[in-house]
């Protein structure tokens, strides 16, 4: 299961949209990607036609479960936030109301993802909970989901297979990159290994945040260098097999 933000239109200030998906990662403790590609303009009407066009545009590609989430500055906005219905919930997509200030937009986007990891259609009465049905102003930044969330509400997310299955794959991931380092160092030192350029593991268009490329000057000789440039490609399976 993967997390993946997208913006309706180029209005969207790519740096502001990372902002945002980096305050709602950090309170669900998972990873997320970036789709810079502008999705388009839509009407809410034909939001449902979208969401099938998107899925077959980044989805069936991949062969890998996705949640979207999708920035939008034009979205109906709803009770403070964005309500989409249960169709959108089961099919694990937010589209959700882009403000300017990437804390608010981050703020109706725990509001839209809670719906999607078990709160289906259901609010919470506790105003202090983020699935209270008003939007007020609140600081996000630096909290934690049991601080912005109710006692009930984060335990039915936390519980949710959806939220479970992102979160997995995300802690996979992580490690995942670990071992497959002390991997490649081990193919680099033995001379008559050819070491492969791993491919990238996103498409055209999809830029894995928040990590840049890293920069030659910063290192010391080319094989940390090299290691470094191997980590900014998440280790992609050929060079994992270079020790073989
Ligand atoms: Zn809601
Ligand atoms: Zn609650």
């Amino acid at each position: 299961m993967e997390l993946c933000f997208l913006r309706a239109t180029a209005v969207i200030d790519v740096d502001k949209m990372k902002i945002a998906a980096e305050i709602v990662t950090v309170v669900f403790d998972v990873d997320y990607d970036l789709i810079t590609e502008p999705f388009g303009d839509y009407s809410p009407n034909v939001v449902l036609e979208r969401v099938g066009e998107l899925r077959s545009r980044h989805l069936d590609d991949q062969d890998k479960p996705k949640i979207f989430v999708l920035f939008d500055e034009n979205a109906v906005e709803s009770h403070g936030a964005i309500i989409l219905g249960r169709a959108i919930a089961q099919s694990r997509v937010a589209v959700v109301r882009w403000w300017t200030e990437p804390e608010r937009t981050a703020a109706t986007c725990l509001h839209e993802l809670g719906h999607v990891f078990g709160l289906t259609n259901r609010h919470c009465d506790r105003d202090e909970c983020l699935m209270y049905p008003h939007a007020r102003d609140r600081q996000i930044q630096g909290k934690t989901g049991r601080e912005l969330y109710c006692e009930e509400c984060w335990r039915t997310i936390t519980n949710d297979t959806i939220y479970e299955s992102l979160h997995n794959a995300s802690q996979e991931r992580r490690s995942k990159v670990t071992r497959g380092l002390n991997r490649v160092r081990a193919a680099v030192t033995t001379v008559s290994e050819r070491v492969r350029r791993p491919k990238p593991l996103f498409p055209n268009g999809v830029v894995h945040t928040p990590r840049t490329f890293p920069d030659i000057n910063q290192y010391q000789d080319e094989h940390s260098f090299l290691y470094a440039v191997l980590k900014f490609y998440g280790l992609g399976k050929d060079s994992e097999e270079t020790g073989q």
